[in-house]
């Protein structure tokens, strides 16, 4: 098929790309590069000795879209498009409102002219808000805590009613849990720009010897060893669960929302612990005040999408984290 991938030059986008390829489905990247490079895509293509389509286009430029989807005979879409930065939301709600659910609006507006009515979403947990108990359910009741997880509750919402209007839509909304690991080359991976938001991108810059010292935020919680627990999935399953999506999407004319994640919870202090026995890399830390909006223990239930996607993931941490490792080690600077 030829799958159009929003976003496609980021970091759960380019590992998509990959295994599209691999599976002999042509691939068109729209990408404005606001928090990627192009070297991903060649990278891509290294990895994969195949060719991508790159259209480097905002999702909210409708002429540049629409001439995309004249000039390419479309399936379907991924859309990975977004920005993702909790913090940066909160600052500038505006931006990510635009970007991501006018962003949405627009590539929907253009998918639907073009008669293009499949679409693989990224969504997130963050959409579970901070009441639910894990583990998490898809029909648990949504609420969000800030504007990012917002725009993910809204386009699910948009998703959905755009369907209810018109049945010929179908669609997946994938939530995923944590991303982390890279591809197994190396050759591609996460790649934040300035000091690290997630955990592990945190904890691999610590043990490059970019940073002094992992900051775990908070001691007592009501978990196991009293640290933060989360669902760490392997970038790499994540990626094949979107293929699995993809064939879901493509034979059943319904929206179903869809948890990625591999079932198990994590503390920080498991996570700093099995990277330095599968990497033998010590991370030294030190135990600071909780960050606010975390919440004590986030994981999947993952029933659904071994029912319906026939998916569950394969890697463990410790894959997860010599996979991390090995990007970052090879790539001290990013791309
Ligand atoms: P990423 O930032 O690496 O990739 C997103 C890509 O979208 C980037 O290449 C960026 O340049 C591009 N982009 C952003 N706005 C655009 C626009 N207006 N037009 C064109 N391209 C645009 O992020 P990622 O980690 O690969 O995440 C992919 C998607 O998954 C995002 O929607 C994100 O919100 C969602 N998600 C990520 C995580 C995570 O922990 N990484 C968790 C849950 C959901
Ligand atoms: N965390 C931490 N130090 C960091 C980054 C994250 O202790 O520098 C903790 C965080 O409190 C949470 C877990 O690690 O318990 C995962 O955080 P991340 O931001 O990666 O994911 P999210 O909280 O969005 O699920």
């Amino acid at each position: 098929m030829n799958i159009l991938v929003t976003g496609g030059a980021g970091y759960i986008g380019s590992h998509t790309c990959v295994e599209l390829l691999n599976n002999n489905h042509n691939v068109i990247v729209v990408d404005n590069l606001s928090n990627s490079k192009k070297e991903a895509i060649n990278r891509v293509e290294a990895i994969t000795n195949k060719k991508v389509k790159f259209y480097e286009i905002d999702i909210l430029d409708k002429r540049g879209l629409d001439l995309v989807f004249k000039s390419n005979t479309i399936d379907a879409v991924i859309h990975f498009a977004g920005l993702k930065a909790v913090g940066e939301s909160v600052e500038e709600p505006l931006k990510y409102y635009q970007n991501n659910i006018t962003g949405t609006l627009v590539l929907m507006d253009i998918m639907k002219r073009h008669n293009v009515k499949k679409i693989v979403f990224s969504s997130s947990a963050t959409v579970y808000g901070m009441n639910n108990v894990s583990p998490l359910t898809e029909e648990l009741p949504l609420s969000t805590t800030n504007p990012y997880g917002t725009t993910k509750m809204y386009i699910e919402r948009i998703i959905r009613d755009t369907y209810q209007a018109d049945n010929e839509w179908s669609g997946t909304l994938l939530r995923y849990f944590n991303p982390i690991g890279a591809h197994h080359s190396g050759t591609i991976g996460e790649d934040p720009k300035g000091v690290p938001n997630n955990l592990m991108p945190f904890i691999t810059q610590v043990a490059v010897g970019k940073r002094e010292k992992l900051s775990v935020f908070g001691n007592d919680y009501d978990t196991h060893d009293g640290t933060g627990v989360r669902d760490y999935i392997h970038v790499v399953d994540l990626a094949k669960g979107h293929l699995k999506a993809l064939e879901f999407t493509m034979k059943n004319k319904t929206i179903e929302a869809i948890n990625l994640g591999t079932g198990v919870g994590y503390s920080v202090l498991d996570m700093v612990d099995t990277f330095r026995v599968a990497t033998n890399t010590k991370v030294p830390y030190q135990i600071i005040d909780r960050r606010p909006g975390d919440i004590a223990t986030c994981f999947a239930d993952t029933k659904k999408a071994k029912e319906l996607l026939d998916w569950e993931t394969e890697k463990n941490l410790a894959d997860m984290c010599r996979d991390s490792w090995r990007w970052q080690s090879d790539n001290p600077e990013g791309y």
